[in-house]
């Protein structure tokens, strides 16, 4: 075999799993298609370090959240990675919401969420007084990361052990052969193959595409794609809030458009969801869904008017499902089963897949480790 183990994909959770592996691994390749590591998903997104609040108890995307966030802020004080744990605020505006928000709470605490407190309106409106609700829940533990460094750092500690990332290097074909996989690659304007004994798919919104190149047709891996835009907050009104702020979900696709604030302390509503074509990667952001922004957002951040907002970046989700309101978990499963030993697949890496990335890393070693 030329390598032990071959990821492909070198976004975040691509470049964790790498980082990871070949600490104690040799022979470790990670394949990228694009020139350089992030360029989808995890280079367009909220940047939240998020604490596992609203996910099925014991899903594994409560279970990778909720450790996930402890390693990522460690990770980032041992490596000199900027975060701002700025604290996120849940908002009830209405009594009925009020009541919801005593659920999300619950569901939090069940899930492992430490340090989350509800907040009466009056100490609300000391604290972030720009707010419009009757209730909240504040969980101390959000915050943003630096998630372009946090992936130059898991780069670096990929060719400090030694370990091959490759760019401009698509899988094109994929062929099971005796105790591996035989990877062809599109690389500048040819194509070879090597082989792996290990593969690993990290491709993020393509995850589906390889699982069938591999071999496998499951429908329940099927990929929608669904759109998150961003606007921009100005006009002096950015430094108008110091944590993030959400509403309560409602029976909708996301956990509805909220304000988020970057690394740089800039503040932004979004993401919205849209279901788009499968078959191109259009990151523009429509002008004409400002409206929507506003009127989503303003009953809880009276203070942003229509003229304070600016188009601004967009991201795309790899979702299992279109089913509203429901939550799917990640799949992340050696499909042995399936007559594919040693091919891991992660599917529907979508939100907290940031968070998760170095918890996700530890399960695939799990995973390899326990097969
Ligand atoms: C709008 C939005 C907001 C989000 N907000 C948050 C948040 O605040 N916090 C959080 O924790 N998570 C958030 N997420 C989720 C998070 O961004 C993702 O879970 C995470 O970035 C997924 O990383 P990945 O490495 O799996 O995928 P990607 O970043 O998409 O990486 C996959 C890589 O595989 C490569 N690839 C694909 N096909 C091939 C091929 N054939 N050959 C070689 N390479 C290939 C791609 O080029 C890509 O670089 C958000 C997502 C969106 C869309």
């Amino acid at each position: 075999m030329d390598f032990n183990i071959t990821v492909i994909g070198a976004g975040v959770v691509g470049l964790a799993i790498g980082a990871n592996l070949s600490k104690t691994t040799n022979k470790v390749a990670v394949l990228e298609k694009n020139n350089k590591f992030g360029q989808e998903t995890s280079s367009r997104n909220s940047e939240v370090i998020h604490s596992g609040i609203y996910y099925q108890h014991n899903s594994l995307k409560s279970v990778l959240c909720v450790r996930g966030q402890k390693l990522l802020y460690d990770y980032c004080d041992n490596n000199n990675i900027k975060y701002n744990k700025c604290g996120k605020y849940i908002v009830a505006t209405n009594t009925d919401e009020a009541k919801k928000i005593i659920e999300i709470f619950e569901n939090a605490k069940k899930n492992g969420v430490k340090h989350g407190r509800i907040i009466e309106q009056k100490e609300l409106n000391k604290l972030e007084p720009n707010i419009k609700a009757v209730k909240a829940i504040f969980f101390p533990q959000t915050g943003i990361v630096d998630s372009y460094s946090l992936m130059k750092n898991l780069e670096t500690e990929i060719l400090n052990n030694r370990a091959d990332i490759a760019y401009n290097s698509e899988v094109v074909e994929i062929n099971k052969i005796t105790d591996g996989y035989k990877i062809t690659v599109k690389e500048g304007g040819g194509v070879f193959s090597f082989t792996s004994k290990i593969l690993i798919n990290a491709t993020g919104l393509f995850a589906d595409k390889i699982s069938e190149m591999v071999g496998l047709k499951k429908p329940e891996h099927k990929l929608y794609f669904c759109k998150g835009e961003y606007f921009a907050v100005r006009n002096g009104k950015q430094k108008l809030l110091k944590s993030l702020v959400y509403p309560v979900p409602n029976k909708n696709i996301s956990l509805g458009i909220h304000s988020t604030i970057d690394i740089s302390g800039n503040l932004k509503l979004g993401p919205n969801a849209i279901y788009v074509d499968k078959h191109s990667l259009n990151y523009r952001v429509n002008k004409s869904n400002l409206t929507s922004f506003y009127e989503a957002t303003k009953r809880f951040l009276p203070f942003i008017e229509k003229k304070d907002l600016f188009p601004d970046q967009a991201g795309i989700r790899p979702q299992l499902s279109k089913t509203n309101g429901k939550i799917n978990d990640f799949i992340i499963t050696n499909e042995e089963k399936y007559g594919y030993k040693n091919f891991i697949n992660l599917i529907g890496i979508e939100s907290p897949g940031l968070t998760s990335c170095l918890t996700i890393a530890e399960y695939v070693r799990h995973i390899i480790i326990n097969n």
